[in-house]
């Protein structure tokens, strides 16, 4: 418990300063799983980056690489069968990768803290959530048990749990997932970190809770300044949050938008195909589309553009041509297709392929990758 306090945080953290560059940085990031298919490719050359006080929404369907992009940052990968082929993660213009472990441990939850989607598997059974956050400011701020109790309280009441102190002692399972995800994000904000990486933070939610959890996120964001990472598979969580979205498929970045932006002119086909498949307050949607056919196997990603099997607009280019790269669009937007002045022009024409319309099955089973 005490080790963690002697590790001295990595060099170059206190000298940085915004003028040096993005709070986060990341290049070119890849990583693949070796499966019994052999290699899935789950994430292939994606960049982006995190300032202080932004939210980003990385956004796509299960499998497209958005989760495993965050356990990268996070430093919990299993390894094997996980491995980080090339690229660089830059926090404070330090690479994350070339850290040794035990100062990826000072960064992780003190700099960089996550909030996992299910928090019932999250929080351990058999401590009472109180002594859990205590936790925390025992071991890593070296505070008394008394001390650690009045500040996990505290805590308590800035996540609005009802009667804090009161419900101290009380164990995951006697609260609801609301409150629940309330404590995981307790947790997580204990220790001031500089960026917050929150995995589907609502997924098991009702909607009523979930704006709740949303709005108390956006809440603390304001308060502290922490950059935010929002990895969601659900355009309507992060429409009044998200500042800039960057929309993930079979482990590319192939949008990236001001959230606004994005919502008013989709530049990808499937970005377009996701908002497509929502309803829409902001305008007449008629029938839903939903985008027929299912994310591909990642041992096997389609050559050309990945998404030409289920691209509407998909030409021949698209199937045998070079993967579209990302491509600088100006006004902080790019995008990887080949077409997107077409797209954006609203001149690119539809290829008849039928589009399936309907609510589509889960497929992260069938992709045999951890997305
Ligand atoms: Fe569709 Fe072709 Fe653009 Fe890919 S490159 S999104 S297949 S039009």
């Amino acid at each position: 418990m005490a080790k963690n306090k002697q590790i001295r945080e990595p060099e170059g953290f206190a000298t940085w300063t915004p003028s040096d560059g993005h709070l986060l940085d990341v290049r070119n990031l890849n990583v693949e799983f070796n499966t019994r298919d052999g290699k899935a490719k789950a994430i292939n050359g994606a960049s982006f980056h995190l300032d202080r006080g932004e939210t980003l929404a990385i956004l796509g369907e299960s499998g497209s690489g958005k989760s495993v992009t965050a356990q990268t940052i996070m430093g919990i990968l299993d390894s094997p069968p996980a491995s980080v082929t090339g690229g660089e993660i830059l926090f404070r213009g330090v690479d994350l990768l070339k850290l040794p472990e035990e100062q990826r441990r000072v960064v992780r939850g003190r700099k960089i803290a996550m909030i996992f989607q299910d928090a019932l598997s999250a929080l351990n059974p058999v401590f009472t959530v109180g002594w859990q956050i205590a936790e925390m400011f025992r071991v890593h701020r070296g505070c008394s048990k008394a001390e650690a109790k009045d500040m996990a309280i505290k805590l308590m009441e800035r996540v609005n749990i009802p009667g804090a102190a009161a419900r101290y002692g009380n164990f995951p399972h006697q609260f609801s997932g609301g409150m629940r995800q309330r404590i995981m994000i307790a947790m997580s904000i204990a220790l001031d970190p500089e960026i917050l990486i929150a995995d589907e933070p609502t997924t098991a939610l009702d909607v009523t809770v979930q704006a709740q959890i949303m709005e108390l996120l956006k809440e603390l964001q304001a308060e502290t300044g922490t950059g935010l990472i929002l990895i969601t598979h659900d355009l309507g969580v992060v429409a009044d949050v998200a500042d800039r979205i960057n929309v993930m498929y079979a482990g590319r970045i192939v949008e990236q938008a001001e959230a606004k932006e994005l919502y008013a002119s989709p530049a990808h086909p499937y970005s377009e195909g996701l908002l497509n498949s929502i309803p829409r307050l902001d305008q007449s949607t008629g029938q839903l589309v939903a985008i027929g056919g299912l994310p591909p196997n990642l041992t096997k990603i389609p050559e050309g553009c990945a998404f030409n099997p289920r691209c509407r607009y998909a030409q021949d280019v698209c199937r045998t041509g070079e993967v579209p790269p990302l491509v600088d669009l100006g006004g902080n937007r790019s995008s990887a297709c080949h077409f997107v002045s077409e797209l954006v022009a609203g001149t690119l024409q539809p290829n008849g392929l039928q589009v399936v319309t309907g609510i589509q099955p889960a497929v992260a089973e069938e992709n045999g990758d951890q997305a």
